[in-house]
């Protein structure tokens, strides 16, 4: 990493020519803007398309056509087998033992499946906390979970709020929430990296204080995981869940993702709703009565794999397995660094960056809270080939990602900026 850094095109350049994951890019489509790549920043909504997913998908569809049914045991990628083809990769992006993931369903699915396994509600022990701003779908799951026990929201989920005129939760107040809920508590359930201000957790203390106060510790991560390597088994994690179509480039509603720890995935006393893919594989088509889980994680399979989903999903992990966690992390932190240096730059829009700019609690995002002329701003990059990512009310995401995102990216992404009255 160079110690400082240069708001010039030959300098982002020369970072491209020793990046070593810089051919990675060769590997996505991009989508076009008069004739040519546009710089996208949206990989934090929806990752690029694998050029090998449509050879991918050409073979499946022929599998089909030429086995039927028998595809299932001859198919090139067995169908009865499918989801044990992603346990190894997406365990080393998440930390976790090939047992310990299992690739089915969509995110919110997974995670209202999960809660039903840990959020057992009884007597004093009935409260959920979470921190205040997840994204909506999180906000119902738990809402509609604590009510289907019979409990209020307002009195059974804790929200943790920045501090009065602070932008970000701090860990501290999360894990003194937690300690003070004490054996009120039953669940955490945060949002590993927010979608919002792009804040990364400390996952790992904060489960420490959940287990200390006797709850389950659980994480949605949607936006950490391709993002931020993770140890969720070392850090004694629960239970987790992600999507795949934002950093791991799967595909819009591509299949989702669930960790569940060892000591409860092989517990066959944990309560899990069943169906027949959970079962044990040596009896699955017995057909017999009495569901018998399967270890790990996959036994909270219920349905047999949506193959086609799942094409996208085993391209794009091929391709992080090549390119490794680690040193995507490495050049991430050093690719949001240089992006943040430039917008720091930028004194003539009236925004601020929300994102923490440490780089241990933050992935590849940066948030820009816009006082005024978001919206503007916005579309003014969008009609300059620049595709970022708005929320509302006003802030503009960016994430700098770095399979398919460059240096050069970063600085036409300036320079734009620079431009925009
Ligand atoms: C993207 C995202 C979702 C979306 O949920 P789906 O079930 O995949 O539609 C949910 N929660 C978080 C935190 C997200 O970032």
């Amino acid at each position: 990493m160079p110690a400082t850094y240069e708001a010039t095109l030959e300098f982002a350049q020369d970072l491209d020519r020793t990046d070593t994951l810089y051919s990675f890019r060769e590997r996505f489509l991009f989508p076009q803007h008069n004739g040519e790549d546009v710089r996208y920043f949206c990989g934090n909504s929806l990752g690029l398309q694998p050029k090998s997913v449509s050879y991918l998908m050409d073979k499946e569809l022929s599998d089909w056509a030429r086995y039927g049914v028998e595809g299932h045991f001859k198919a090139g990628y067995p169908w009865f087998s499918y989801h044990h083809f992603f346990a190894e990769r997406l365990g080393k992006i998440v930390g976790a033992g090939k047992d310990e993931v299992v690739a089915m369903n969509t995110l919110t699915v997974n995670l209202h499946m999960l809660m039903l396994s840990f959020y057992r509600p009884a007597g004093k022990r009935y409260k959920i906390l979470m921190e205040a701003g997840a994204f909506p779908s999180d906000q119902y799951a738990v809402e509609t979970q604590v009510r289907m026990h019979g409990y209020e929201p307002d009195d059974a989920i804790i929200e943790i709020t920045p501090k009065s005129g602070a932008s970000l939760i701090e860990d501290a107040d999360i894990i003194n929430a937690i300690n003070e809920a004490g054996d009120s508590l039953a669940v955490v359930m945060i949002g590993g990296v927010n979608y919002y201000t792009g804040q990364f957790f400390d996952l790992e203390n904060i489960t420490k204080a959940a287990h200390a106060a006797g709850a389950y510790a659980g994480f949605d991560l949607a936006h950490a995981v391709g993002n931020i390597p993770l140890k969720l088994h070392d850090w004694n994690v629960d239970f987790a869940c992600w999507c795949s179509y934002k950093y791991l480039n799967s595909g819009p509603g591509g299949v989702g993702g669930a960790y569940v720890h060892e000591r409860h995935g092989n517990d066959p006393r944990l309560f899990r709703l069943a169906g027949w893919w959970g079962n044990e594989e040596k009896t699955r088509f017995k057909m017999q009565k009495g569901f018998v889980p399967q270890k790990g994680a996959a036994s909270w399979q219920m349905s047999n794999a949506p193959v086609f989903n799942m094409v996208a999903h085993n391209a794009s992990l091929d391709i992080f397995e090549k390119a490794g966690i680690q040193a995507l992390r490495e050049k991430s932190v050093n690719l949001t660094g240089y992006m943040e240096f430039l917008l720091r730059k930028i004194t003539h829009l009236p925004f601020e960056i929300i994102t923490p700019s440490e780089p241990a609690r933050r992935g590849c995002q940066i948030s820009m809270l816009f006082a005024e002329k978001g919206r503007e701003v916005f579309d003014a990059l969008t009609n300059r080939g620049i595709i970022a990512d708005w929320r509302e009310p006003n802030v503009v995401r960016i994430a700098p990602v770095p399979l398919y995102n460059t240096y050069e990216d970063c600085y036409r992404m300036y320079e734009t900026m620079m431009e925009i009255e």
